[in-house]
This record gives C-alpha cells, sequence and structure tokens, in this order.
C-alpha cells in the first residue's frame, strides 16, 4: 500500500545531503558565539531576508516568544489575527513571557489590513493597554496558506510606523510566500522590524528556526533565548542542515506548491467545499460536509488506505505539500478521495 503524509510539511525528514553536511560539520560552543557553522547559517538567514542579524532558535514557537519579549513590556497588548500561530498554538505564551494581552483581530483569509489595524491601535489613556506590537502571519497557517501582498504590508507598515509601533512577522513559511509571490524573500520581510522563519518545515531541516532583525534586537534576543533554555552548545550540527535548507530547498517550493493546486482543483471539482482563492502556497483547507461524513469519517476512510491528514475542526480537513511527497501520491490522493466522495 502507499503511504501519503499530508498532516504538515513538519514530518519532513533530512535529505541525504544534509545528514553528510551535519556529520561533517564544524562545531564550537554557540552561547560563547564560537560555532562557526551557526555563524554562518545566522548570516545566510539575515543576508536572504535583508536584516542585519540573525539568531538561531530551537522553534518557530521560541523564535515569536522571544520577538514578543524582546518588543513589548509586561502590560502591552499586541495585534494579532485571530486564528495566527502566536495566538492560537502558543500555550498563551504572550500573556506568560511577555506579561502582554493579544488583541486578536479576525483577518479576511487571515490576512490583516492596514486599516483595520489602524483603529485598533490604542490612543493614551489611564484606562487601556499600550499597542507595543504588530504580529503578521505570512504565509497564514490556518487559512490554507495564503500571503499577504507587498502593498498590503507597505501600507500596514506605514501605519505602524506612524504609531511608532514595531512589528514582527511570522514568516514560518516566509520562503512558501516569496515563491508564491516570484519575488526575494527580503521583498516581504523589508516590512517588518523582526522576522521568524522555520528551516524544519518545507525547507527539510530536521530542527529549528532563525529570528532575524537589527543587531540590537538580536543581542537582547540572545538574553531572553538563554534564559527559556534554548543557548545551545554545538548546535552546528543543526546549522549545517540549516545552511542546505535556505541553499538547496527553497527553490523547489514551487513544486509543493503546484501539488496543492492540483490537489485543491481536483477536491473541487469532486465536490468538496473549498475556497479556492485561498490555494496559494503548499496547505489547503477544505470541508467535507457536501459529502454527509465528518472529518474525522473521511480521515479515517483516508488513512485506511494509507493517506495521513489533520482534522480542522469537525468538518474540514487540512492537507500540506512538501518534497516528501511526489505528483504521483497527489495522483493517488485524489483517485482515493474521488472514492471515498462516490461512497
Ligand atoms: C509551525 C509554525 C510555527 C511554529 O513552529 P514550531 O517550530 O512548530 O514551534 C509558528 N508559526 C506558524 C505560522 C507555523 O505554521
Amino acid at each position: 500500500m502507499k503511504f501519503v503524509d499530508l498532516r504538515s510539511d513538519t514530518v519532513t525528514h533530512p535529505t541525504a545531503e544534509m545528514r553528510k553536511a551535519m556529520y561533517e560539520a564544524e562545531v564550537g560552543d554557540d552561547v560563547y558565539q564560537e560555532d562557526p557553522t551557526i555563524i554562518r547559517l545566522e548570516a545566510l538567514g539575515a543576508q536572504l531576508t535583508g536584516k542585519e542579524a540573525g539568531l538561531f532558535v530551537t522553534s518557530g514557537t521560541m523564535g515569536n516568544q522571544i520577538a514578543a519579549m524582546v518588543h513589548t513590556k509586561k502590560s502591552d497588548e499586541i495585534i494579532c489575527e485571530v486564528e495566527s500561530h502566536i495566538y492560537y498554538y502558543e500555550v498563551a505564551g504572550l500573556a506568560c513571557l511577555s506579561g502582554a494581552q493579544a488583541r486578536p483581530l479576525l483577518g479576511d483569509r487571515g490576512i490583516l489590513s492596514a486599516e483595520q489595524i489602524r483603529s485598533a491601535i490604542r490612543g493614551i489613556d489611564i484606562h487601556v493597554p499600550d499597542t507595543g506590537l504588530i504580529c503578521l502571519e505570512n504565509t497564514h497557517n490556518r487559512a490554507g496558506g495564503t500571503c499577504y501582498t507587498k502593498e498590503g504590508l507597505a501600507a500596514i507598515q506605514e501605519v505602524a510606523a506612524a504609531n511608532q509601533i514595531p512589528i514582527h512577522m511570522d514568516g514560518a513559511r516566509i520562503f512558501n510566500a516569496a515563491t508564491a509571490l516570484a519575488v526575494p524573500a527580503a521583498k516581504l520581510t523589508c516590512y517588518a522590524d523582526s522576522v521568524q522563519f522555520c528551516l524544519s518545515k518545507g525547507l527539510g531541516a530536521p530542527v529549528g528556526s532563525l529570528l532575524v532583525g537589527k543587531r540590537d534586537f538580536i543581542e537582547k534576543a540572545r538574553r531572553f533565548r538563554k534564559m527559556l533554555g534554548g543557548g545551545l552548545r554545538q548546535s552546528g550540527i543543526l546549522a549545517a542542515a540549516g545552511i542546505l535548507a535556505l541553499t538547496k530547498m527553497v527553490d523547489r517550493l514551487a513544486e509543493d506548491h503546484e501539488n496543492a493546486r492540483k490537489l485543491g482543483y481536483a477536491l473541487a471539482d469532486m465536490g468538496l467545499k473549498i475556497d479556492v482563492s485561498t490555494i496559494q502556497t503548499n496547505i489547503i483547507i477544505f470541508d467535507v460536509a457536501p459529502t454527509g461524513k465528518t472529518a474525522k469519517e473521511f480521515a479515517g476512510e483516508l488513512r485506511a488506505n494509507g493517506i495521513k491528514v489533520n482534522e480542522f475542526g469537525e468538518y474540514k480537513i487540512r492537507m500540506v505539500t512538501h518534497y516528501g511527497v511526489t505528483r504521483e501520491d497527489i495522483d493517488y490522493v485524489i483517485g482515493v478521495a474521488a472514492r471515498i466522495v462516490k461512497g
């Protein structure tokens, strides 16, 4: 039986080239900032995103939370999207670690507008918190991998600058966004003060994310990383895979997007409910209600055919394409889904 894992792009395994580079990596103690491979990775990440400096962190969650800790003070408010990872999936870290309150706004397919951010910014009033940070998720995970346009980001940056509020971009999949818009990632990250992006998702590294920003921001972030237990030692072993993630794996993301498009449109043709305008990158979310089955039942039938997916609520299913999923796998999934829909 075929086996296709569409639960997430986090399930990707390091490539043979990555494993070899990890084996051979030059290392040092990174808490002393003496790991040459970490230093190379951080410089590369900063360069690709047009920032002064980078910091290797153990996960995207750690990168986002450290960014909020640096940008905000206790009692601040953080503007974010209601389904954003930093609000939905990070165990109330903003409240616990930054002592800040989230101000979740409902985006259009996950995307916030400059106007709605402008009207959510607090004024000066003894009763209200200070707006300390704006967090933008690009691509937006729970909305189905949707992207901000450059114009949208520029308008938000203008509002943020006028109010002297920093922007953090949760760019876990920023290279997917850059691929979809056919621009270098730096053309998107230039609108944010800090950016977190994952090496471990579609880019295939086994562990880690990078946090990038201005040099003084990264120096503060380094202290918080230590506080959270993220000061690693010979982590060049991990950075060696991260360097290959950034140099060898970005160009092929377009394939994942093509596969997602093919799969998404095929599911729509079968009568499953899917907003095709959200098929922009490597994530598709669809509603199985028209089949009379629940997501659990539909996913169970997929699983019986070797296909793993994530349920997203009672009737929704998420599928994520990645380099472990081939064009033939997509055809197989389409065939199985068609049989399930027909009953
Ligand atoms: C996966 C993800 C993260 C967090 O990454 P982890 O490495 O799993 O902590 C953050 N933001 C978004 C949008 C994600 O999809």
